[in-house]
């Protein structure tokens, strides 16, 4: 019997075990994966910015790379901000996690069922605790209406040194192919980049043949030269539009959700390393009962979070929805040209009404009439009505 029993180990289970271990060292603590290691394949990257010192702090032990700044390429814009970077691989994760958690970790583990007392395995075992959390990864939910910010991307190892100071956030200058394109490279070594092709997009479907010869041609128009790839990546993040978050939470039949299953992410760039860091930290405070408690903690934290970012949707829904495709790099930039501190508010989810004003105003980089209908939420089911036919 354990006190807690998180099914799936991936960002946010193990994140939350490692803060309540620090925390709460007395719960019987139980990760169950299901793939051979924990963490899946990713490079997790946030900004300093996102994150309180304190949270910088008990999270420093996880990160691989730091840097000083970021720079971000437009056809009429490219600035470096002075805002720092941060990123962590699933490798490392999966080392680090072993040690710190590994007595309490189960790999090859595939889970068949949840219920609010027990995690049952394929196999046909059954583990039992008093309270279960579910970690197990996004799941499509009719109740979401979604885009997407997808990518492939590639470890590359240079010829010679790369020369970049830092992380390449967003290069836009590249052909838009019909979404919002760009290329993203963080310098991971000297003569190493990680090197992505992203869009963002209504569809997640992905074309690897393409987007791999479109990051070598991105590469040797850089003046770089590569001698091996060392290896790859991909994702489909999501993106929200709208959706009613009610309906998804009674979905989960009193199960507790963490991470991209509980919708705990940026709802502009669906990344989701800050929040999951945040939501350990509020478990470790919190003082966990059964699964039903814990239910309700978590459940309340995601629909406040959801409430949080119905600017970041209405956002969205102008991207996607009231500018053409071919010019959503054009809000970007525009978005890019403000003040610094703004953006990093932005990206924390922490903009103030004036930063939400300031974002809007101005000459708008969407046509006013399609921007206006897709002020109400409606407008994204519509859309996916549209995207779907
Ligand atoms: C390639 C990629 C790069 C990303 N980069 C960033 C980034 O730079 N910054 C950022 O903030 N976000 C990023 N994200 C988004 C997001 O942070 C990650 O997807 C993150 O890993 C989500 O965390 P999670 O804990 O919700 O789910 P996951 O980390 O996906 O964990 C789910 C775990 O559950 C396991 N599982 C699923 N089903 C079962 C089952 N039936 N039985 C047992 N185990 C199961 C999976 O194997 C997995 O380990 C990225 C996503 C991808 C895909």
């Amino acid at each position: 019997m354990y006190d807690v029993i998180f099914a799936g180990g991936g960002l946010a289970s193990c994140l939350t075990a490692y803060r309540l271990r620090q925390q709460q060292p007395g719960l019987r603590l139980l990760v169950v994966e299901g793939a051979a290691s924990l963490g899946g394949n990713h490079t997790w990257s946030f900004f300093p910015t996102d994150l309180s010192p304190a949270q910088l702090d008990w999270i420093d032990p996880l990160i691989l790379h730091r840097w000083q700044s970021y720079e971000v390429r437009f056809p009429a814009l490219s600035r470096r901000l002075g805002t720092g970077y941060r990123s962590t691989n699933s490798e490392f994760f999966h080392m680090f996690m072993m040690g710190a958690l590994g007595d309490c970790v189960r790999l090859d583990a595939p889970i068949e069922e949840v219920d609010v007392t027990s995690v049952g395995l394929r196999g046909g075992e059954t583990l039992h605790g008093r309270c279960i959390i579910d970690g197990r990864g996004p799941m499509p939910s009719r109740h979401l209406m979604l885009g997407f910010q997808k990518f492939t991307g590639q470890v590359l190892q240079l010829e010679t040194e790369h020369g970049l100071e830092g992380p390449i956030i967003m290069d836009a200058t590249v052909p838009q192919n019909g979404d919002y394109r760009f290329l993203y490279t963080l310098p991971v070594g000297p003569r190493e980049l990680l090197v992505e092709d992203t869009r963002y997009s209504n569809t997640p479907d992905l074309d690897f043949e393409a987007d791999f010869t479109a990051i070598a041609d991105y590469v040797v128009k850089q003046g770089w030269s590569v001698a091996a790839a060392i290896k790859e990546e991909q994702g489909a993040l999501p993106i929200t539009l709208g959706g009613d978050i009610d309906a998804f939470f009674s979905d989960a039949n009193g199960i507790p959700r963490i991470g991209l299953r509980a919708a705990l992410f940026h709802a502009t760039t669906g990344y989701s390393f800050a929040e999951a860091v945040r939501t350990a930290d509020f478990l470790a405070e919190s003082e966990l009962g059964n699964t039903a408690d814990v239910f309700q903690l978590l459940s309340d934290r995601a629909k406040r979070h959801w409430s949080r970012q119905a600017y970041w949707r209405l956002l969205n829904r102008m991207l996607f929805i009231a500018a053409v495709p071919d010019q959503r790099w054009f809000v970007m930039q525009r978005f890019y040209g403000l003040h610094q501190s703004l953006i990093e508010r932005f990206y924390a989810g922490q903009s103030t009404l004036s930063d939400k004003l300031r974002i809007l105003t101005g000459k708008p980089p969407v046509a006013v009439l399609r921007a206006l209908r897709c002020l109400p939420q409606s407008s994204a089911a519509a859309h996916t009505i549209e995207v779907a036919n």
